[in-house]
This record gives C-alpha cells, structure tokens and sequence, in this order.
C-alpha cells in the first residue's frame, strides 16, 4: 500500500496544482465533492453513524484488512484533491489500512465500500431507507466516475508530455 500512497503522494505534488486550475477538473471536483457531502449527509438523517459507533466498540467493524487493495493512486489522488488528509498510515488492528480512530479517514470511497450494508442496518432502514441511501449512492459514484473519465486522460496526457 505504500507505494500506491507514494505514487498518489507525487502525482498530487507534481499534478495537483494543475488539476485543480483545470475549468472542467474543477467543475467535476466541486460536483464530487458535494455529492459525497450529501451522502454524508442522509447517512447521518437515516442514524447510520450510530450503528457503526455501537458496532466499532464491540470490534466487529465491517472495514477489515485488505479492503485497501482496491485503491490505486488515481482514487487516493481523488482525495488528495478533495482535501483528504494525507497523513495516511496503518491503522492499528486488523482492520483496513484507512480506518482510522474516528472511522474511515478517505472521502472519495471505492463502490466496494458504499454497496456494503450490513443486514442490522439493512433491517434498521427498512425498505424506503435502503432505496434512498442506495440511490444517493448511485449519484455520488456516477459522479466520482464522471471526473475519473476527465481526470485520468489529463494525467495521462502530462505524464507522455513529461516523459
Ligand atoms: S455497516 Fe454494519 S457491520 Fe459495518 S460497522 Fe456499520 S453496523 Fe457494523
Ligand atoms: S470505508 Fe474506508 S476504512 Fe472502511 S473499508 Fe472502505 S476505505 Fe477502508
């Protein structure tokens, strides 16, 4: 994971800046951005956080070891982006590399994590619950594909020109 972290790390330094100015990166940023805002927003409505609160102090959180293999430098320069902290390191206990005391420590989440509900939630939020976070899911993850689809041929097209 480190490298992954290392390779996010750099393109953010060396790429940042430019994304960030770029009209089209910004307008899909700013998109993403608020549509994870929202997200957070309607997990907090349906009392989600307090399910999970419950469960991490019984240690049966659900973001175990390895969920972290499915983030690549693109998705943890996503965050970069976004404003994540950087300061990513291990997190004690067998449980995700970014799970941090308070939680996940990422913004910009893999579809892996936001599908995952566990049944007592699932049977908490009923059927008209699981439709609304599932749809305000859906939104945000067509968002954060919709700036990947900009975002990547923009790095790539840096990255030939700097070779
Ligand atoms: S989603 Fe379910 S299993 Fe995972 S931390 Fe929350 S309550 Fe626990
Ligand atoms: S939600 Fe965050 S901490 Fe949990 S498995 Fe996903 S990346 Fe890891």
């Amino acid at each position: 994971m480190a490298s992954v972290i290392q390779r996010a790390l750099g393109m953010h330094q060396k790429y940042g800046p430019g994304l960030s100015r770029d009209p089209r990166v910004r307008s899909l940023l700013d998109d993403y951005g608020q549509a994870i805002a929202q997200t957070g927003q309607l997990t907090q409505d349906l009392g989600i956080p307090a399910f999970c609160m419950a469960c991490a102090t019984r240690d049966g959180v659900c973001c175990f070891a390895g969920v972290e293999r499915r983030y690549d430098e693109y998705l943890l320069l996503i965050n970069l982006l976004l404003g994540a902290p950087a300061a990513w390191e291990k997190s004690a206990g067998p449980t995700c590399y970014f799970c941090g005391p308070q939680g996940c420590t990422l913004l910009a989440k893999h579809s892996f994590c936001h599908n995952f509900f566990c049944a007592e939630i699932k049977q908490a939020l009923g059927g008209a619950g699981m439709a609304a976070i599932n749809r305000q899911v859906g939104l945000e993850l067509s968002c954060q594909w919709e700036l990947e689809r900009v975002l990547l041929p923009w790095l790539w097209a840096r990255e030939k020109q700097d070779l």
